[in-house]
């Protein structure tokens, strides 16, 4: 009934847990949930020490149920950030996991292990071809995902002026026009939920993403010396601050090459995630 996945061993990670968890239906039916490990992009090394995930390169989730199918159907739920929430609190084991706590990219792994799990493997996608612009539709397996972000590529970090500072989790980045150094933390699921939710996203979406990473400035914490930083912050630093990140931090990779079927046109795109992504017909 489980699913373990193989793991290839990980040198900052610690050795996954055996799966413990029977998620007992009725003491009468000897049905269990199945459960299975998803990989975590993070590897679990931007959770702090007393963070249940500190250091792990798995989490455990349990198979998506009627339970959950209800979760992501209710109506007052269908804001997305409540509905992902409440469906990750369900399928979790581990209670002592604050999903809120979770980073965006090892949310987007469950969410995508817990679909696979549920409903197959298969995902149907459209894009739109960049020579034709004709609509290819095209079948993704999700089992082909990748992992990637240079957060661990030593090269890429010397070459940014990037340094991961142990103690706290995060990264410490020197900017190249201003030269202060500013320490930038990872997008967790209670990021993403206020995102959602506010109107920043509409007007303000470049000063709401950097509040959202940027924790200090050189070694200072308060948040109206970050705030005040952050409005006067050079053109050339935010957008090197966001490409930054956006090379650097881990996150799961759905890419297909998609060859349209009217020009013949070939071309490795990111795979939407839709409706049909938790929805599928
Ligand atoms: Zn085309």
């Amino acid at each position: 009934m489980r699913n373990n996945r193989k793991r290839t061993g990980k040198p900052m990670a610690e050795p996954a847990p055996a799966p413990v968890t029977q998620m007992s239906v009725h003491p009468s039916l000897s049905y269990v949930i199945p459960t299975e490990f998803v990989d975590l992009p993070s590897q679990g090394i931007f959770y702090p020490e007393d963070h249940p995930l500190h250091n792990k390169d798995c989490i455990e989730i349990k198979y998506m149920t009627a339970k959950e199918e209800d979760i992501l159907s209710s109506q007052s739920m269908l804001e997305k950030g409540v509905a992902i929430k409440r469906l990750l609190e369900s399928i979790v084991v581990d209670q002592e996991v604050d999903v809120d706590t979770l980073l965006t990219c090892d949310v987007d792994a469950i969410l995508i292990s817990a679909r696979a799990s549920a409903y197959g493997s298969e995902y149907k996608a459209s894009v739109i071809c960049s020579n034709c612009f004709e609509t290819v539709n095209f079948s993704y397996n999700l089992n082909n995902k990748t992992h990637g972000g240079l957060f661990q590529d030593k090269k890429f970090l010397k070459e940014n002026n990037i340094e991961f500072d142990q103690e706290k989790r995060r990264f410490n980045i020197v900017l190249p026009s201003s030269k202060l150094k500013v320490g930038v933390r990872l997008l967790s699921n209670s990021d993403d939920e206020k995102y959602q939710l506010s109107e920043a996203q509409k007007n303000n979406s470049i000063t709401f993403t950097l509040s959202s990473i940027v924790v200090s400035v050189q070694d200072l914490e308060e948040q109206d010396v970050v705030q005040s930083f952050i409005n006067a912050m050079p053109a050339q630093d935010s957008r090197f601050l966001r490409n930054t990140y956006l090379k650097l931090a881990p996150l799961v990779q759905l890419t297909h090459l998609v060859k349209c079927g009217n020009c013949g046109h070939e071309d490795r795109r990111e795979v939407p995630l839709n409706a049909g992504f938790f929805w599928p017909e």
